[in-house]
């Protein structure tokens, strides 16, 4: 009948408008009103069945080991409890992008087979002011009731920059109520209820000091570039997936390879087996490798990040001398680990020293040997190559440091005396707050120079003589470097040492004209 067909075409088109608009709520909060978006629009589900383990992970062996105790408190939590024994809340792993720091995650959760919650920091810094918080505060919440759980922040600096800093416009502000939050919270939580929050973050220098604090993420993993074995161990994991003719040799991949991260080196696999894959052929043959390092490479070099061999002895050499003169001068602090892998633009290798105790005293001889130490690479650089290099700068810059912290602060200078030398401190101009006049004028500082640069040289003239002597050890030293990448400190001590004495002794104790 034309009525009821005229009152329909009449009330189809508000009918669909209030579906319409009904859809629109609950998209928007379930019918609590706008203010409530915040909170349905994200939902976190925790992941239940993760199933990375601990073996997809290789060349972190140091994080696993860390990570193991995480592992096993998330499988009794009750256990650790009654013994009254306080686990970290929270993990921060530190490392430059592509090493495992999210993988690693996900397998202490595959582990331990617990839920996986995962937020990235970038999430967390909305558009809406407040979101950001109230997201903190539902991702806690969420994961209390789902515990024992993970909960991973990746990219946690997005979020957790230091306050104060010159801020961007308004968006500051938000990032900082939502780090307040997430600090609250982290404060509010019972770590007996088996919540564990790992983080993960390449920046940690820019992360807040109060995310650091005890009860927060007061336990640091290091999660480092692969060393040559370590690089062998990932290609094999990523190798499990690929076809591989019999003749690819991975330790010689991994050779080739210095400085690739793990990201870097599932990539090449990846690469030489599309590179196959276009040639038709059934398996993947060590050429096809060989030109997706040289792609891979190429692109790297690019970004800066590779060394070529020369720069790669050089740096071997460096390390060696620093190591070597470590182990020969009084009272330096036993080398812990030798590195020559590649580190992002600065640091092209390092050595690691462990203090023996912590010190709040040290002698002028043991100040001398800590400057020897410092100056150990340029004096392996001269000795071997004749011929100084860049990379030793910020080692000059320690040195010249301690050096005249000797002269104005120790009043160790037999020139100068037993007294404290202030600087001049320049505000702008004399007079303006800030200024304040120097306790000495222009023929003290230029005595000043000259002990601090009569320290610094006498520094490198001991540890050129004491590598000089020891030029065999040096160089097994640095051969043993470049083939391995890294050396424990207790292959340096075997190597470097003389067998009789843990320590080998300087042939001629150093001449010290100092006070002291
Ligand atoms: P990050 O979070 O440190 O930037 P990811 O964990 O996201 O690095 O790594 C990216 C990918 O690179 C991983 O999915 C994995 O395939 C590979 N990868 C990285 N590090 C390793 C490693 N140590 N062992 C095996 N594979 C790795
Ligand atoms: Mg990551
Ligand atoms: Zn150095």
């Amino acid at each position: 009948p034309p009525v009821l067909l005229r009152l329909f075409s009449w009330m189809l088109p508000i009918g669909v408008m209030i579906l319409f608009w009904v859809w629109m709520m609950r998209r928007m909060g379930g019918g609590h009103g706008v203010m409530a978006f915040g909170k349905s629009k994200y939902k976190l589900h925790g992941e239940n069945d993760v199933i990375t383990r601990f073996v997809d992970v290789a060349g972190v062996d140091e994080a696993k080991t860390e990570l193991v105790e995480v592992v096993d408190y998330l499988k009794n939590p009750g256990r650790y409890g009654k013994l009254g024994a306080r686990i970290p809340k929270g993990v921060l792993l530190v490392g430059p992008p592509g090493t495992g720091k999210t993988l690693l995650a996900r397998a202490v959760a595959g582990e331990a087979h617990v839920p996986f919650f995962t937020l990235s920091g970038a999430d967390f810094v909305e558009l809406f002011v407040g979101v950001g918080a109230s997201r903190v505060r539902d991702l806690f919440e969420q994961a209390q009731k789902n515990a024992p759980c993970i909960v991973f922040i990746d990219e946690l600096d997005a979020l957790g920059k230091a306050r104060g800093g010159p801020g961007g416009m308004g968006g500051n502000d938000e990032r900082e109520q939502t780090l307040n939050q997430l600090l609250v919270q982290m404060d509010g939580f019972d770590p007996a209820t088996g919540v564990v929050i790992l983080a993960a973050t390449n920046r940690p220098e820019f992360l807040d000091a109060a995310l650091l604090r005890a009860g927060r993420f007061d336990r640091q993993v290091l999660v480092d570039r692969p060393d040559r074995a370590g690089r062998q161990a990932i290609l094999e994991v990523h190798a499990a997936k690929v076809q591989l003719a019999p003749d690819v040799d991975l330790d010689q991949v991994a050779a080739r390879t210095p400085g690739f991260v793990g990201a870097d080196l599932a990539n090449l696999l990846n690469e030489a087996a599309l590179l196959a894959a276009r040639r038709d052929a059934e398996q993947v043959s060590s050429a096809d490798l060989e030109l997706a390092i040289d792609r891979i490479v190429a692109g790297l070099e690019k970004k800066n990040r590779l060394i070529n061999p020369h720069e790669k002895r050089v740096v071997a050499y460096h390390e060696a001398g620093h190591a070597v003169v470590s182990s020969c001068v009084q009272g330096a602090d036993p080398v812990q680990k030798v590195s020559i892998v590649p580190r992002g633009l600065g640091a092209l290798g390092i050595t690691w020293h462990a203090p023996t105790e912590d010190r709040y005293l040290m002698t002028v001889s043991e100040l001398q040997g800590k400057i020897a130490v410092l100056l150990g690479g340029r004096a392996a650089e001269l000795v071997f190559f004749g011929e100084a290099s860049t990379g030793a700068a910020n080692d000059l810059a320690r040195a010249t440091e301690a050096a005249r912290a000797m002269v104005v602060e120790y009043g160790m200078s037999e020139l100068l005396g037993p007294v404290r030398l202030r600087p001049e401190r320049r505000a702008f101009l004399p007079g303006m707050e800030g200024y304040e006049r120097g306790e000495y004028g222009d023929r003290v500082a230029d005595q000043i120079d000259t002990e601090v640069r009569r320290l610094v040289d006498e520094a490198l003239e001991r540890a050129r003589r004491l590598l000089l002597e020891r030029r065999d050890r040096v160089e097994r030293l640095a051969e043993l470097l470049l083939e391995q990448e890294t050396v424990s400190g207790d292959e340096v001590r075997r190597l470097v040492c003389d067998e009789a004495a843990p320590r080998a002794a300087e042939s001629a104790p150093a001449t010290s004209p100092l006070a002291g």
